[in-house]
């Protein structure tokens, strides 16, 4: 497959798409992004890379992080986690809060919000030191000790994160939270906070592609049936409430976060990240979308 010519000739044809959308500005330090960015990163099971203009730029990675913190929540508690969080599509915009009340705090995936800080109130409860193991983590994965948290993009999201507080105070309500609702914030923050770039995504998504080979990272591991779950949970809940679009348009398993990025997989023969920060309104990148939907159609290879 000539992924050279391929990723140049999807570069020409989104370029109408440059202006399109906006970045998200409800954490005010991701409005101090420069939108006009596009990157993408295709990185194969054998290891060969194809990449694009600023696929080495590091971004905030967002919601992509619930990626790592499920697997790694999954690889300690195991099928104990589906008692607090469920792995069905929530339908609903990734910060409701309207489905939780009606499901009684038993968040709908570990992808939306009031999910993922079910994940991080269990890291926290079972961890010594969740920050540090979650990054050594992340390093891992990506094979870069590169990769951080940005503690200020972490702060200028606390300082306006009226919605999670009211999500987490809602859980906390409901029994489904045992820390102290600060502390699962201040975590929860940092994780969406982590920077990566596209070459660091796709390097930490191949051991979810390969699927066959031992996922023992960071002291973290899963089994093959536990990253093909974790895989089953993207292709449903990854893109907020547009998993199904994404579903339809792309066909392949990945998350999504609003910083603008977006982590795919094609099982078994290559990861993908993709990155431009203007959105639509679910919140999923314009041009990072359409550049997958065109990998997929030009090369005629999707999970279906
Ligand atoms: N930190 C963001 C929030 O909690 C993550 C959202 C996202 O990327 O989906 O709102």
């Amino acid at each position: 497959m000539d992924y050279t010519a391929i990723l140049k000739e999807i570069r020409r044809e989104i370029a109408p798409f440059e202006k399109a959308g906006a970045q998200a500005t409800y954490i005010p330090e991701l409005a101090k992004v420069n939108p006009d960015q596009f990157g993408i990163c295709l990185q194969t099971l054998e290891g060969e890379r194809y990449l694009l203009e600023s696929a080495d730029v590091g971004f905030s990675i967002q919601s992509i992080s619930k990626v790592f913190s499920l697997a790694m929540c999954f690889s300690i508690v195991g099928d104990e986690l589906w008692k607090r969080v469920g792995k069905e599509p929530s339908g609903t915009a990734f910060n409701s809060l309207i489905q939780l009340e009606a499901e009684k705090g038993i968040p709908r995936n570990p992808f939306i919000n009031a999910g993922n800080l079910v994940v991080a109130d269990i890291l926290m409860s079972r961890l010594a030191d969740p920050e540090g193991e979650f990054i050594a983590f992340v390093r891992a994965l990506a094979g870069s000790d590169g990769v951080d948290y940005n503690p200020v993009v972490a702060h200028s999201e606390r300082q306006k994160s009226y919605l999670n507080a009211a999500i987490i105070n809602m859980l906390k309500y409901y029994g489904n939270i045992e820390n102290d609702i600060e502390d699962v914030l201040h975590f929860y923050f940092m994780m969406c906070s982590v920077e990566m770039s596209c070459c660091e995504l796709a390097q930490a998504f191949i051991p979810f592609a390969n699927h066959r080979a031992p996922f023992d990272f960071g002291g973290v591991r899963l089994t093959s049936s536990q990253v093909k779950r974790i895989n089953a949970v993207m292709q449903t809940c990854g893109f907020y409430d547009e998993a199904g679009e994404f579903s339809f348009l792309v066909g392949l398993p990945g998350k999504s976060g609003v910083g603008g990025g977006i982590a795919a997989i094609h099982p078994l023969r290559y990861s993908v990240a993709v990155w431009s920060p203007r959105l639509n309104d679910k919140g999923n990148s314009i041009m990072g979308m359409k550049a997958l939907e065109l990998l997929t159609t030009k090369t005629e290879e999707s999970i279906f």
